[in-house]
C-alpha cells in the first residue's frame, strides 16, 4: 500500500484556528494526565546552510497514533524567498507500527502555534486585553495574531521588528482586517503599553526585558525552541512562570536561561485541567514560554488525517 499524502493546500483546507484551539487544550491536557507520550526531541546544526533539523514525536494512547514532525528552521530562506521554518509530518497506527500518512507541517505548524498562545493568554491573561504588542513580524507573528484577535476584545497591534518592510506589510494586513496598528521604534515602548506581548524572533539575544511591561500583563513567549536561543531578560520576576513542558522548556526555551524548577508555577496542562489557578487578579504578570509539543504536532496532525479520508477516501 502506498503512503497518503496530505499536501499543504489539504491541510490548509481542512484545520482552522478553532479546531487547532480546541485541539491544543487536548493535548495540554491529556498529556498531563499522563494520556500520551512525549520522546526524546533531536535537535541538530546544520552550520553550512545556518539550519536547525530536529526531529518530535509522541504517542496518543487512547487514539492509538505514533507520529512525528521532522524539520527546522533555516535562516538564510527568507532572503531566497522561502519559508524559514520548514517541516513534515508522518503518521502512525500505534497498534502495528503500519504508516498512515505523510503531511505537509509547515501551516499546521504555524496554526497550532497560533493556538498554543491563545490557549495560554485565555488563562493567564486579562480578558478585558485591548492592546496587543508583538515583537517579531514574520510567520509565528501572524498566526499568534489570528489566536489573539480571536480570542480578546482587540482594539489596537503594537508591532516591533528589524526587518525593515516586514513590520509595515505586517501593519498593513492588520488595518485591513479592521484593527489599528503602529510600528513602536523600540521594544520598550511596545511593552510598556500592551496587555499581551508576544515574541516570536529567532533571536539568541534578548529582545525583551520583562522589567518594561506594565502590571497586569502577560507575555507569550514564542520564538526561543533551541539550546542557546533568547528573547527575554527576566529582571522582574513574573508573578506566574508557566511553560507547555518543562523537560523542554529549561533544555530549548527561554527557562534554560538560569530559572529553576522551584520558580516555575505550572505546565499548562496542569491549568487546562483545572489543578492549579490561572490568572487570579488584574495586577499579575505571568509569562507563558511555548517550546511547542509534539503532542500538539499529533493531535492537529490526526485531526487532520481523519478529515482527509472522510471528504477524499
Ligand atoms: P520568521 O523568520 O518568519 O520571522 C521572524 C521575525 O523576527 C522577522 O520579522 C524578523 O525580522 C524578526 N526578528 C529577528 N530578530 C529580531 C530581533 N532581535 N528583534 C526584533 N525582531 C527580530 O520566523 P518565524 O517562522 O515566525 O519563527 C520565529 C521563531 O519562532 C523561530 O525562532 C522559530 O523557531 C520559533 N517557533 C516556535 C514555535 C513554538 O512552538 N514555540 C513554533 C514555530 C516556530
Amino acid at each position: 500500500d502506498q503512503v497518503m499524502i496530505i499536501s499543504e493546500s489539504d491541510v490548509k483546507s481542512l484545520l482552522t484556528l478553532q479546531d487547532a484551539i480546541h485541539l491544543t487544550e487536548k493535548a495540554y491536557s491529556e498529556l498531563n494526565a499522563a494520556q500520551s507520550m512525549i520522546f526524546p526531541a533531536v535537535r541538530e546544526e546544520i552550520k553550512e546552510y545556518q539550519g536547525i533539523f530536529g526531529i518530535k514525536s509522541s504517542y496518543l494512547i487512547a487514539k492509538k497514533y505514533i507520529g512525528l514532525k521532522a524539520g527546522g528552521f533555516w535562516l538564510g530562506n527568507a532572503a531566497k524567498g522561502k519559508m524559514n521554518h520548514q517541516s513534515t509530518m508522518m503518521l502512525f497506527d500505534a497498534e502495528s507500527g503500519e504508516p498512515l500518512c505523510a503531511l505537509s507541517a509547515n501551516y499546521l505548524t504555524a496554526v497550532r502555534t497560533g493556538a498554543a498562545g491563545a490557549v495560554a493568554a485565555k488563562s493567564l491573561a486579562r480578558k478585558d486585553s485591548k492592546i496587543i504588542g508583538i515583537i517579531g513580524a514574520g510567520t509565528q507573528a501572524r498566526t499568534q495574531l489570528e489566536g489573539l484577535l480571536a480570542t480578546f476584545p482587540v482594539e489596537q497591534v503594537l508591532i516591533y521588528g528589524k526587518t525593515e518592510g516586514k513590520e509595515e506589510l505586517l501593519a498593513k494586513e492588520i488595518i485591513e482586517k479592521g484593527y489599528s496598528a503602529a510600528i513602536c521604534p523600540s521594544p520598550q515602548e511596545l511593552a510598556g503599553q500592551s496587555d499581551i506581548i508576544v515574541t516570536t524572533t529567532p533571536s539568541y539575544a534578548p529582545v525583551l526585558h520583562t522589567s518594561w511591561v506594565k502590571d497586569g500583563a502577560h507575555i507569550n513567549a514564542i520564538g526561543s525552541d533551541t539550546r542557546g536561543k533568547r528573547e527575554l531578560v527576566i529582571d522582574r520576576k513574573p508573578d506566574k512562570m508557566v511553560c507547555d513542558l518543562w523537560v523542554q522548556s529549561s533544555i530549548m526555551g527561554e527557562f534554560q536561561h538560569g530559572i529553576t524548577r522551584e520558580e516555575l508555577y505550572a505546565e499548562i496542562g496542569e491549568i487546562v485541567n483545572n489543578n492549579k489557578k490561572g490568572r487570579e487578579n488584574e495586577g499579575e504578570i505571568t509569562l507563558f514560554d511555548s517550546t511547542g509539543l509534539s503532542v500538539q504536532d499529533l493531535e492537529v496532525a490526526s485531526f487532520v488525517y481523519e478529515a482527509f479520508k472522510s471528504k477524499f477516501v
